[in-house]
């Protein structure tokens, strides 16, 4: 038997709560008012409670969400902030927009996070802020990070752009540092249907600071206090979320289940399979699985009608626009291996089982590396 399975099924998604939906539209559009309304204080205010935190800020996306944050900690030229090497360019690019210089930090090879061991030996004196990324919605080990950022003095913002609703001992993400940024893409695990992002903290002060930058450095209509942005967070997105907010548990509880039969149905001596320490619970932003045939292997998926990405084929220190870093091949083997195996499988929250199993079938049948 065989079948289409893509990547991701987004529109599958609206349907299944289309009125609801449709209610949010109908009552911004009712309202009159489409930017820094209700709609958005609302959801500031539901967002923080789902993290823990007693803030969130609305911003425009989720790199303004990260620059934002640093820029309100002052972070910028002669600066230097730490990243993982293994990211999404974003997140050195958050760091860049402040002037500031990315420091990258090998990941785990495990677990694709940020190694806390090699954190101190990238740390000096113009060292601001430490950025951990959680990656494919699987917690970075926040504790072992945090250690270090107290003992250097160090601000510890997490990007938690993949990571909504994640886990680590039993705290969600966006709790775990001294800030955190998300990203409401339309694609990520809580998404808008255009582009929005949020910072969520327990710092008043940040936040004030935030919520100012967002808004041309006004919080009273035409007083500027600070050269500001515009970043902001529309009714419009404000409303969808909300209303896919209330979904968010129960869609990440289908990704977990989704997740446990890939880890139980894929041949583990033909594929690296993620690995999850007993402190996270992940959210499975993406299922990623390595194989040194991963070309062999996509060609055969795409052959058999699955859809496939790779997250992400090039790392940012061998991205052109990092060029002036003077980073070549080999200045990061670790991150450079997972980035030359890594597949990312279909996985959705409305993905069907049997297109699970058809997925599943067809992977164990692949060419594998010795093939
Ligand atoms: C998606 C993403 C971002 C950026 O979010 P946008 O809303 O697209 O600006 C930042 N960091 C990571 C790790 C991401 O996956």
């Amino acid at each position: 038997m065989s079948m289409r399975v893509p990547f991701l099924d987004l529109k599958a998604g609206y349907l299944e709560i289309r009125t609801e939906l449709d209610v949010a539209y109908q009552r911004v559009m009712d309202s009159g008012w489409y930017i820094m309304g209700e709609e958005l204080a609302a959801f500031e205010s539901e967002f923080a409670d789902f993290c823990g935190t007693r803030y969130c800020i609305g911003v425009g996306n989720g790199l303004e969400a990260l620059h934002l944050v640093l820029k309100a900690y002052g972070i910028g030229p002669g600066d230097e902030v730490i990243v993982p090497a293994n990211t999404y360019i974003a997140t050195w690019l958050a760091v860049s927009q402040c002037g500031a210089r990315p420091v990258p930090v090998e990941p785990v090879e495990s677990t694709y996070n940020i190694d806390p061991e090699r954190l101190e030996a990238a740390i000096n004196s113009r060292t601001r802020a430490i950025m951990p990324v959680h990656l494919y919605g699987q917690a970075a080990d926040m504790d072992r990070i945090n250690d270090v950022a107290a003992y250097y003095g160090l601000k510890v913002v997490e990007d938690a752009a993949q990571g909504h609703g994640a886990l680590y001992k039993g705290r969600r993400t966006g709790s775990l540092g001294d800030a955190a940024g998300f990203s409401f893409y339309p694609g990520k695990n809580l998404g808008a249907f255009g582009d929005g992002g949020a910072v969520v903290t327990d710092d008043g002060e940040l936040a004030a600071r935030i919520k100012s930058l967002r808004n041309y450095g006004s919080q009273i209509k035409y007083h500027n206090e600070i050269k500001g942005y515009n970043s902001r967070l529309d009714e419009m997105q404000a409303a969808f979320l909300r209303v896919k907010l209330r979904h968010l548990d129960q869609w990440n509880q289908r990704r977990r289940m989704l997740a446990q039969r890939y880890l139980k149905g894929l041949n583990s001596e033909i594929y690296l399979l993620p690995l999850v320490p007993d402190w996270a619970e992940p959210v499975w932003h993406i299922f990623a699985v390595r194989t040194s045939a991963r070309e062999k292997v996509m060609a055969y998926l795409a052959d058999n009608g699955i859809g496939t990405m790779i997250h992400y084929p090039v790392p940012p220190h061998l991205q052109p626009a990092y060029q002036e870093l003077g980073m070549g091949q080999g200045s990061y083997p670790v991150s450079e291996l997972i980035h030359r195996e890594i597949i990312s499988l279909p996985l959705w929250p409305q993905m069907s089982l049997d297109q699970q199993d058809y997925v599943i079938g067809v992977l164990n049948e692949a060419p594998s590396p010795a093939m």
